[in-house]
């Protein structure tokens, strides 16, 4: 079997992710979920011209003259507070009273903030000038009516939330959420809840990847563990297939026990087995088995958890109808130099460090796709090219920031 490149194996599964479907649910519940409809305003915000401070409505031209020294007297009119329209016109000579948010009155053209002004009696001393508009917000000047406030494809945040109640959306269109089946492989398998003996290691994949699945918007549907059978393994993996989306860990390799492959090979029409041309995690199986994508992804822990962020998060964001399904990546200074055999992308669990305007990578320690610890402390994915063999100290390089 020959080897095929990151971005090949992720192009021939993404061809073959499908959107999920929609949903109407309420802003409340929204956060994190991805929107699937354009948010148009229906209404200006705000609504009308309104006070930026609490001060005094006026005619600017009647002020122009004042100064601390020399101030202004304008006879006091009505006071209007915010949820209430005045009822008269605004007349030379006159001020009304105005709290943050009112609406301007019709007359007025600027508003004086109150630290300017005296009041006395029925009447009130300004003593600075203001230009015309000074302190007004104007209608519309956050949203205009028809303008289109967050295009569909988004993660919805707390800002698109705020949103979405400035232009009186109370439900909002959403992606369905994929239940994703987990299923763990390998005699040497053990759940948390049971007692280690023999030489026996627990269950970590099933667990980091039910966290992924749940980071990348899926619903994870944890099915504990599948012995090294083939009866087994079908089995569970018929139940698995229930779900909208299946990752396995472990059993895609060459050992005698790696029984995965020859497995969904039996259920599917379309499996397809790669050797993947990166580092940690070269084995992979994809297919769709009926409509379900099913991803084999291998045992190794830090392979388990790069395989998910390679092939399955990007493929969950699509099934979301989400416009951005790549991962985050950015450009870095490396800080030491590092060596690598050519011919397969090499991903480094790294530190990115944003230090007065510089952004730096260094790798996390040992790089083993069994050593988890380095992807503890890790932030980034540093990205070294397939046929690269060393990087020096200095050099420009691309890190795959995580989620
Ligand atoms: P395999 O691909 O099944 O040969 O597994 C490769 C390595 O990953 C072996 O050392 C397994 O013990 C380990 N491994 C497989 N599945 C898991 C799992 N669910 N949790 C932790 N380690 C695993
Ligand atoms: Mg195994």
């Amino acid at each position: 079997m020959s080897m095929i490149h990151v971005d090949e194996a992720r192009e021939t599964i993404l061809s073959r992710i499908a959107f999920k479907g929609v949903e109407k649910i309420s802003i409340a519940e929204s956060l994190g979920r991805v929107l699937t409809e354009d948010i148009v305003a229906r209404r200006s915000n705000p609504p009308m011209d309104n006070s930026a401070m609490d001060g005094y409505a006026l005619i600017a031209e009647d002020i122009e003259s004042a100064t601390p020294e020399n101030p202004v007297r304008l006879e006091l009119g009505e006071e209007i507070a915010a949820g209430y329209s005045a009822q008269t016109v605004l007349k030379r000579g006159q001020a009304f009273r105005i709290m943050t948010g009112a609406p301007i009155p019709q007359g007025a053209n600027a508003v004086i903030m109150q630290e300017d002004t005296e009041k006395n009696g029925n009447s009130v001393l300004v003593k600075d000038r203001a230009d015309v508009g000074e302190n007004i917000r104007e209608a519309g000047e956050d949203v205009k009516t028809g303008e289109m406030v967050i295009a569909k494809g988004v993660r919805i945040t707390p800002a698109h939330i705020g949103m979405m109640a400035v232009v009186g959306r109370s439900q909002v269109y959403v992606s369905q959420r994929p239940q994703v089946a987990i299923l763990s492989t390998g005699d040497e398998i053990l759940d948390l809840d049971e007692q280690p003996t023999g030489p026996c290691i627990y269950n970590s994949n099933g667990y980091m990847l039910a966290a992924q699945i749940r980071s990348a918007g899926g619903i994870p549907v944890y099915l504990g563990i599948a012995r090294d059978t083939e009866e087994d393994l079908l089995e569970k993996f018929q139940w698995a297939l229930k779900c909208d989306v299946v990752v396995s860990s472990g059993g895609v390799s060459v050992g005698d026990y790696d029984l995965v492959k020859a497995s969904l090979k039996k259920l599917g029409q379309e499996m397809l087995f790669w050797k993947v041309a990166m580092k940690p995690g070269k084995p992979l199986a994809f297919g769709r088995i009926g409509e379900t994508p099913v991803f084999g992804l291998p045992g190794n822990p830090v392979s388990s958890f790069v395989s998910f962020e390679q092939f399955v998060r990007p493929s969950l964001k699509k099934m979301q109808g989400c416009t951005d399904v790549a991962a985050k990546t950015i450009k870095a200074t490396l800080t030491r130099t590092i060596h690598k055999k050519a011919g397969r992308l090499h991903f480094l669990s790294s530190v990115v460090d944003w230090k007065d305007d510089k952004v730096t990578v260094t790798p996390a320690g040992e790089q083993g796709s069994g050593v988890l610890k380095s992807t503890v402390h890790a932030n980034g994915l540093l990205i070294f090219p397939l046929d690269a063999t060393e990087i020096k100290e200095g050099a420009e390089v691309s890190v795959q920031l995580l989620e």
